[in-house]
């Protein structure tokens, strides 16, 4: 008998089943193909739902906020006295669950798709068979028309930090800690070190973040940055920019974290969140003629395509913006080209980020450093929470809605938020980006009366005013304009 009659065919393999594989595979089953998911992990839905990822932060961030009573505290006087030797257990269990069920939902709608989900870890081979191993050393062959590789990422752990030390953790590892420490460093000022970073100052710790960079989240508006600093630091944190890491190391007195410059610090806990590395190890791409760039990212094309024709790649694995709505929107696009659906083909231009620290921030469309860049010719526009009335009866006024617009036609160019909500606020700014509307708009438009999203229309305001006190020409006068 030929190799061929021991093989199980499909229209797709999709390995993985994190937020790329689990759209890509349902989308395509939807259509009518035949599809199989291959997951190594007990939980399928990948880091978005499992291991103290997506969801899971954003769970344990809210239960925080919740038990602290932390926006509250100024407002009424009242001090939540946490218990920082049992509120673990409550955030664990709250987290667990959350993640339990998102992980059912994933489940379910893969079960409800009719696609088989296939338990074990995948190796590709050639003329797209995917070989998966099971727990207890099984194998089954698959060959499909289509393979999509999407197996995510996990965190990136260099060899200069003793991860082995029981106090020593990555960002996966958070519940681990146990109870609130008194002190925790935290080296990485990306979305990832800010959360948590903001999460343990919330909970009582004293909290020292750590970043090489000149400032925290590189990619957001410098302006915003600088000023979740300021917040941060209103909060207790310790943060310290510029500044690398020389050791991590334990003596008689326990952790002795050594940064460049001298200085010593010697916290409870330390949470290394700084950078992630592709799951391709053991995967089979050399086999499968699967090319992977400097960094150990696939290599894929704008529809996702790999160097194999038929085997594409999403997600995490192929690098930046390595977040979950790019990587669904990917799963998409990929199955879109393999399969010849015709109703999406490229990736938003206008993908918005959020990072939901506490307070959040969010953006869409060119930061101000970008807009000079480019040599345009901009103004900036700001509505501050402080003077809203939504944020003052909520009790929290950090922050700002910004708004960067081209001088000569008002035409806005990005949108950027820090404050309470800032990652659903986002979207307002974002559809006026993709209508290419001018910061007139949001003069135009009615908000309802308390809401944050009011901030839109006073950045706006703030915008024109700008302008005026700054050009020849009176831009109130928009209606004699040719
Ligand atoms: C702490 C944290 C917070 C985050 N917050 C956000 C956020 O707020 N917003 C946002 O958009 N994104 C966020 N992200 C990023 C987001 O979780 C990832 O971008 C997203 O999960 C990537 O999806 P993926 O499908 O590429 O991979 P993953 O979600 O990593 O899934 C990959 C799956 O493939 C499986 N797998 C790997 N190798 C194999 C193999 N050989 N065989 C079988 N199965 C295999 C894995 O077990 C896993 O289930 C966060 C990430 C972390 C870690």
């Amino acid at each position: 008998m030929t190799l061929d009659a021991f093989l199980e065919r499909f229209d797709l393999v999709v390995v993985g089943s994190g937020p790329a594989g689990e759209k890509a595979a349902t989308q395509a089953a939807y259509f009518g193909k035949t599809v199989a998911v291959v997951e190594r992990s007990k939980q399928v839905g990948g880091v978005a739902v499992t291991n103290v990822g997506m969801i899971p932060t954003k769970t344990l961030r809210e239960t925080a906020l919740y038990i602290t009573g932390f926006r509250k505290r100024d407002l009424y006087g009242v001090s939540c006295d946490v218990d920082r030797s049992s509120v673990d257990t409550k955030m664990s269990e709250r987290t667990l669950d959350v993640s339990g069920t998102m992980s059912d939902t994933v489940r379910e709608n893969i079960a409800r798709h009719q696609i088989e989900l296939v338990r074990g870890t995948a190796t590709l081979g050639p003329d797209h068979t995917v070989t998966v191993t099971t727990e207890r050393g099984s194998k089954r062959t698959l060959r499909a028309e289509v393979v999509l590789i999407a197996t995510g990422s996990r965190p990136y752990r260099p060899s200069n930090i003793p991860f082995d030390d029981p106090d020593v953790f990555d960002c996966e590892e958070v519940l681990e800690i146990g109870p609130v420490p008194d002190s925790v460093a935290i080296v990485g000022g990306g979305a990832i070190g800010c959360e948590h970073a903001s999460i343990f100052t919330a909970l009582g710790a004293h909290v020292t973040l750590i970043d090489g960079a000149p400032r925290l989240l590189g990619y957001v508006d410098a302006e915003l940055s600088r000023e979740l600093q300021q917040i941060f630091e209103s909060m207790g944190m310790s943060v310290r920019t510029s500044t690398r890491l020389r050791c991590v190391e334990r003596d008689e007195r326990g952790l002795r974290v050594a940064l460049e410059g001298g200085t010593e610090i010697r916290p409870a806990k330390l949470l290394f969140a700084s950078g992630r590395s592709g799951n391709t190890e053991g995967l089979g791409l050399d086999e499968a003629g699967v090319a992977i760039d400097d960094r150990g990212r696939i290599k894929v094309d704008e529809h996702y395509r790999t160097t194999t024709r038929g085997i594409y790649a999403a997600g995490d694995v192929i690098g930046p913006p390595a977040l979950a709505s790019a990587a669904m929107e990917q799963g998409r696009i990929a199955m879109c080209d393999a399969f010849g659906f015709t109703y999406k083909d490229k990736i938003d231009p206008v993908t918005p980020t959020g990072v939901y620290s506490i307070p959040e921030i969010a953006a869409a469309g060119l930061t101000e450093q970008a807009a000079s860049d480019r040599g345009i010719d901009y103004e900036v526009g700001r509505g501050r929470f402080a003077t809203n009335a939504r944020a003052n009866i909520s009790g929290a006024t950090d922050g700002l809605v910004k708004l960067v617009f081209r001088r000569s036609d008002r035409a806005l160019l990005g949108v950027h938020i820090l404050g309470e909500v800032a990652s659903e606020l986002i979207h307002i700014g974002q559809a006026a980006l993709h209508h290419g509307d001018a910061i007139d708009y949001f003069l135009d438009v009615t908000f309802n009366v308390p809401t944050y999203a009011e901030a839109y229309k006073y950045a706006a305001y703030d915008g024109f005013q700008r302008l005026a006190a700054t050009s020849t020409s009176n831009p109130w006068a928009r209606f004699e304009e040719s």
